[in-house]
């Protein structure tokens, strides 16, 4: 601002590098993106590991700034949620991958969506009244829709389970818990939650095939899942190897550049169809 012309440049460099500072020059350019057309969602294959079929597609947001380039959404999620701009991000991808949903149905009709959520909006009352309004919209079943929360933003304070988990399992809408094996809860506490996924997290997928620790953990998670009748998702699959040995220990299904990396949804709608050509 002019008052602080006279302090110079000291100040200027200060403030660029104040993670705060640099958030909100973000955050007006994130209100602006929506009407701009600079978001967009990627969306990533899940493959079932024992005969290799498309169940669904993670859908993941994707930022591209005029003058930053594309903006990580570790990078932008923050800023959404700092601004009173996560309901509409989550909404737009919402939008997106239903829309995406129903378009791709005349391809693959059992094809799933899974939607990531901020621990956030498991506070909002009114969420689950949208998500069923957008369902309706765009004519998608509520077992065609996977919310994907991570461990901790399941447990809400004081070790409750969030009202709002409650509600969206009753609409039929299945909840993942992302990220498996990063965050604090027990084991023991797996058995309470609405969930009927668990995605084990990249960091011990990728460190498997080196590392003996993440190998038994990877299969822990697995026998722990099978046994609460829990779907289990491996991500980060990079490799053949890491894929042979996630289908031993009876992995159900896998999500990785292996496969893919997540695309724009033409670029999808091309790897569908050159997958269904083999
Ligand atoms: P996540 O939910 O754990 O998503 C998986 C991340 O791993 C994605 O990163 C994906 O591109 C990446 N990935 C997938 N396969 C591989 C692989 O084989 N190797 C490696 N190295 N990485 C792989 P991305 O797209 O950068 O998203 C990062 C995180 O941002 C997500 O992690 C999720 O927590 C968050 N996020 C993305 N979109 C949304 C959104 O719409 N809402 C919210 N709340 N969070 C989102
Ligand atoms: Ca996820
Ligand atoms: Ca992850
Ligand atoms: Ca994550």
């Amino acid at each position: 601002s002019a008052k602080n012309v006279t302090s110079g440049v000291q100040v200027y460099n200060v403030a660029l590098e104040s993670g705060s500072v640099r958030r909100l020059g973000l955050a007006s350019d994130l209100r602006r993106a929506f009407d701009a057309g600079e978001l967009d969602v990627h969306y990533q294959p899940k493959i079932t590991l024992t005969d290799r079929r498309l169940v669904g597609v993670e859908c993941l947001a994707r930022w591209h700034h005029p003058t930053h380039g594309d903006v990580a959404p570790e990078d932008f999620i923050p800023v959404a949620e700092h601004t009173g701009l996560l309901s509409r991000l989550t909404e737009f991808v919402l939008r997106e991958g239903l829309s995406r949903a129903s378009e791709w149905s005349e391809q693959n009709s059992a094809i799933g969506i899974a939607v990531n959520l901020s621990p956030r909006t498991l506070t909002d009352a009114d969420f689950p009244s949208l998500v069923a309004r957008l369902l309706d919209e765009y004519h998608v079943d509520a077992g065609r829709l996977t919310l994907e929360i991570t461990e901790d933003g399941m447990v809400s304070a004081g070790g409750k389970m969030p009202h709002t988990l409650q509600r969206l399992r009753d609409l039929g809408i299945r909840l993942a818990v992302d990220d498996f094996g990063k965050g604090y809860s027990s084991l023991s506490y797996l058995r309470n939650l609405p969930a009927s996924e668990i995605k084990i997290d990249k960091s011990f997928v990728q460190g498997m095939a080196t590392d003996e620790g993440d190998l038994a953990i990877v299969r822990a998670v697995v026998d722990l899942a099978r046994h609460f009748h829990m779907t289990v998702v491996a991500e980060g699959v990079e490799s053949e190897m890491t894929l042979s040995h996630l289908t031993e220990m009876g992995c159900d299904i896998a999500q990785g550049f292996y496969f893919s990396r997540p695309l724009a949804a033409d670029r999808f709608v091309a790897w569908m169809a050159a997958q269904s050509a083999d």
